[in-house]
């Protein structure tokens, strides 16, 4: 199958936003503008398989996501993820996407950090059947990566974006980002000592979480 080029790529951009924070938002946005995308979508992880269960539900995670993108042209919730049950793999969301899609390139987007656990995540060598995968390095930080993962990598690595523009799916490329070191770790370990997270979050996102007392 070839891409067709008539059609932009989407971004997909999936996390546990246990909150969404301005890294998650800076990383979406700027992806937006530089790689030219339809849009991006932010999607919640409902029932995360790769690490603990997120204190706060998936149904508050995703209203979070709302409120952060209110108004934002070009960056998209994505609730499918809260419509099935049981673990929610990546694998099953991108082939329904690839459903939807038909030929047109989609972006897996990954921060380095994600990718190299990516070995780890459920039928993870069938991902690029449905999707490209976007890898963002934050500058400066050097990759001690596995063995697997580094096969891989070479194996299936684009030396341009040309290359993923004219199929839907099965390459990887790296692209820098200006670095914003925010973790959603951090915001979490602020409010639970009672410190003030602001400016490492939307205010609207900010508003959720107190209206609900998340994090305490
Ligand atoms: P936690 O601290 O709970 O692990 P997180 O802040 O890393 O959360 P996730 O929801 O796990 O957020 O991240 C979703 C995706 O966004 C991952 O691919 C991750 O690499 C990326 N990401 C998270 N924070 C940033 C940031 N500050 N800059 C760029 N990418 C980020």
């Amino acid at each position: 199958m070839t891409g067709n080029l008539q059609q932009k790529p989407i971004g997909l951009l999936g996390g546990t936003f246990d909150p969404i924070h301005h890294g998650h938002l800076r990383l979406a946005l700027e992806l937006y503008e530089r790689l030219n995308l339809a849009e991006v979508r932010l999607i919640p992880s409902a029932n995360p398989p790769h690490r603990e269960s997120p204190a706060v539900s998936a149904e508050l995670r995703l209203e979070m996501v709302r409120v952060a993108i209110d108004g934002l042209q070009g960056v998209v919730a994505d609730g499918r993820e809260l419509m099935r049950s049981g673990p929610s793999y990546m694998v099953d969301t991108l082939k329904s996407i690839r459903e939807e899609e038909g030929a047109r390139p989609v972006y897996m987007i990954l921060g380095m950090d994600a990718f190299m656990n990516l070995h780890g995540w459920h039928r993870w060598d069938e991902l690029l059947n449905y999707a490209h995968i976007l890898l963002v390095r934050r500058p400066g930080k050097l990759l001690p990566m596995t063995h697997v993962m580094r096969g891989f990598l070479d194996l299936n690595r684009a030396k341009t974006l040309d290359e993923l523009q004219i199929r839907p799916s099965g390459k990887i490329y790296i692209e820098d980002i200006p670095p914003l070191t925010i973790s959603a770790t951090q915001i979490r370990g602020l409010l639970a000592t009672d410190r003030n997270p602001r400016y490492l979050l939307p205010r609207p996102v900010l508003e959720v979480i107190n209206t609900h007392q998340l994090y305490r």
